[in-house]
This record gives C-alpha cells, sequence and structure tokens, in this order.
C-alpha cells in the first residue's frame, strides 16, 4: 500500500487523517515536522516506540533531500539544490543580510514563460510545486540555520518558477508558513515576485493578505517588453501598471519594479525618460537588477556609467529607486543556472 505523506498538510488535515489518534497527536506531530527539525517519526522522541512504528507503516514525511550547497567567498550567500521525492530539483538561496537572513524559493520546477534573459526557463516547465514541496524549501534552511541559533527573518518568493501560475499551491503555502504551529511567518515578511499575471494579482489582492507584491517590468514599452518577456501579448504594460496600482491601492503597500539593466538594450536615458513616465504618481519603488548574464543567453551587463546615470534619472524625476545589491554571483545565484548544470551533467 503506498503510504500517505504527511508533510503539507494543514492541523486540520492532520486530525482528520489520523481520526483514530488521540487529537492532540496531531499538534505533536505538526511541531515536529514545522517546528522541531523532524524530518522522520524516529526523530519524534516523545512518541511511543509503537505508536512511531505504526505511523511509519501508514504514512511518510516528504521533506527535500540536499544535492548541493554552495557558499560564496563572503560567506553571506548559501545556495542549496534541493530534490524532492520524483527527483525534480530546484534552488533555494539564503542571504545574510544586516537586516536578518532572506531566503529565496522556489515555487516550479523550471518555468513556462519564456523571459529571454532568463536560465529558469530554457529547458520548459516541468511541473508546479506542490504546498508543502514549497514548504518544505523553507522548513529545510530553518533547520539549516537553527544549528546556527538563527531562523529565516524574510522571504522572498523569486526563485524559479511564476508564483502566481501555481496560485492556490502558493496560498495554502503562505497560509500553512502564518499559522502557530508552523514558523508563525508575519506576511509583512513575504515579497512575491511575478511577470505579470493580471488576473491572478487581482485573485491576490481580494485575499487580503498584506504581502509585498514585485512585479518584473524590464522594458518601459510594449514593443521591447514583448520582445524580451512573451507574457507581455497575454498581459500587455498597461494592464500590469493598472493592476500595481491597484495593489497598491487596496492593500496601501508600496509595489516594487523589476527592471534589468541589459547592455544596449534597456538602459539608456530614454528608456529611463519613458519609464519615470508610465510609473509617474504610483506608490512604487524602482529596484534596479544589472543583468547577470547566462551562458545560453547573449546578453551584455550594463556599463557602471549606464547603471548610474539610470539610478540618477528616476531618482531626479520622483521615482523612487535603488540599485540591487549583488549577492552570490560566484556561485552561479542567478536563477535556474544551478539547476541547468546539473540537468547537463547528468545529460553528459
Ligand atoms: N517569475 C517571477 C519570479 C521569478 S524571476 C518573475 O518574473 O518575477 C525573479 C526575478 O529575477 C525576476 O525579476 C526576473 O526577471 C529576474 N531575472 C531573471 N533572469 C535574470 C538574470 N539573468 N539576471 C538578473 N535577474 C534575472
Amino acid at each position: 500500500m503506498e503510504k500517505k505523506n504527511l508533510f503539507g498538510l494543514t492541523l486540520a488535515e492532520l486530525e482528520n487523517e489520523l481520526a483514530d489518534l488521540p487529537k492532540f497527536r496531531a499538534k505533536q506531530i505538526a511541531n515536529w515536522m514545522y517546528q522541531r527539525g523532524a524530518i522522520s517519526f524516529e526523530d519524534m522522541t516523545d512518541l511511543s516506540k509503537n505508536l512511531r512504528a505504526d505511523l511509519m507503516q501508514r504514512y511518510e514525511i516528504l521533506t527535500p533531500q540536499l544535492v548541493k550547497k554552495l557558499v560564496s567567498k563572503d560567506n553571506l550567500t548559501t545556495k542549496f539544490l534541493l530534490a524532492f521525492a520524483d527527483g525534480a530539483a530546484v534552488e533555494v538561496v539564503l542571504m545574510r543580510h544586516d537586516y536578518g537572513n532572506s531566503i529565496c524559493i522556489s515555487t516550479q520546477v523550471g518555468c513556462a514563460m519564456g523571459c529571454k534573459f532568463c536560465a529558469s526557463t530554457l529547458n520548459g516547465l516541468q511541473r508546479n510545486l506542490t504546498a508543502g514541496e514549497m514548504l518544505g524549501e523553507i522548513i529545510f534552511v530553518q533547520n539549516f540555520l537553527r544549528e546556527e541559533n538563527q531562523k529565516v527573518d524574510t522571504l522572498v518568493i523569486m526563485g524559479t518558477g511564476e508564483p502566481l501560475t501555481n496560485f492556490d499551491n502558493l496560498l495554502k503555502m503562505l497560509k500553512l508558513l502564518h499559522e502557530s504551529y508552523t514558523l508563525n511567518f508575519s506576511y509583512r515578511k513575504i515579497t512575491i515576485s511575478t511577470c505579470g499575471i493580471v488576473p491572478a494579482i487581482k485573485k491576490l489582492i481580494a485575499e487580503k493578505i498584506p504581502v509585498t507584491l514585485s512585479i518584473s517590468l524590464h522594458a518601459p514599452n510594449n514593443k521591447l517588453r514583448s520582445a524580451l518577456m512573451p507574457i507581455n501579448s497575454a498581459f500587455p504594460l498597461n494592464e500590469v501598471l493598472k493592476s500595481g496600482e491597484e495593489y497598491a491601492l487596496e492593500t496601501g503597500r508600496r509595489v516594487t519594479y523589476e527592471y534589468i539593466l541589459i547592455g544596449g538594450v534597456n538602459d539608456t536615458e530614454e528608456h529611463a525618460r519613458q519609464l519615470a513616465k508610465i510609473l509617474s504618481g504610483q506608490l512604487c519603488n524602482v529596484n534596479l537588477i544589472p543583468i547577470n548574464p547566462v551562458d545560453e543567453r547573449n546578453f551584455q551587463p550594463p556599463t557602471h556609467n549606464a547603471t548610474q546615470k539610470f539610478f540618477h534619472f528616476l531618482n531626479t524625476h520622483n521615482i523612487n529607486a535603488t540599485v540591487r545589491k549583488e549577492f552570490g554571483a560566484g556561485i552561479n545565484a542567478a536563477c535556474g543556472q544551478l539547476r541547468n548544470q546539473n540537468l547537463k551533467k547528468s545529460k553528459d
């Protein structure tokens, strides 16, 4: 008989599943899996041997396995390649900032969006991650940090995949992560990054959970945006901007627009002028990201001068902009790069 996986179930689901046991057992098992780092029933030392053996017969606890870990020279970035039960692997990045530990998780294995500058989408979409798998990424790092008496402080959902095309699983994971029997994680410490799936942004607004929304813009007009991001043909720039504005109005939270700077492609003063114009009056920040060149893609980073000029232009035209501090370039921390290397290796 196939064993049922308990990892990723809510407390109510666990109680239902374990209805033949006293009710407090479900809570106890949830605490072990979600708060105390248990990855097997063996670890649950306050359950009797008999109960553990019985649970092991019927159930399993599926948590991701570490395939590879890379640490940057300055020790500030750690990248984990984690594999799930079917062998599919995703990347999780831990960044140690002065304001705490931030992690970046993946929501899909591969990605269907086809953005021209991105490594995650080179092999297309393999599958969605379940809520339990996404939670597993976070708990994995939490367990890793516990050894140093630290914890995950902020979460960015900005790894491989388009989170808003895996909406239901994402929402289930966010709600689970917020529960007092898991990490009790504040929604305000979570950022979701999207390429602009407009109907799903509206669904997210309706959920009324105070997460930060980050929208990948990367171009200030439809022609260039469609050339870089095929999704723009389905949800064009003006609709994306309108949904961002609505998000800010409804939630009172500033939207971040991400703008990768690509040398000679979208980094001129004219682009900055257009960007300032389309964002004028919005409650937003612009995060400028000098592109992390990907082997398979022929894009160059912007010059330092072009980056500074772009940054300066926005800030002197009433747009709050920052340039992203680079983390972990030496360890292929750009989305999808480590997983691709691993895929290539296994094909060789
Ligand atoms: N699909 C979501 C989240 C994953 S991508 C989204 O599009 O936002 C996370 C961020 O990394 C996006 O802003 C994406 O455009 C950016 N990104 C992708 N490839 C990159 C590269 N080569 N260099 C720098 N940033 C990149």
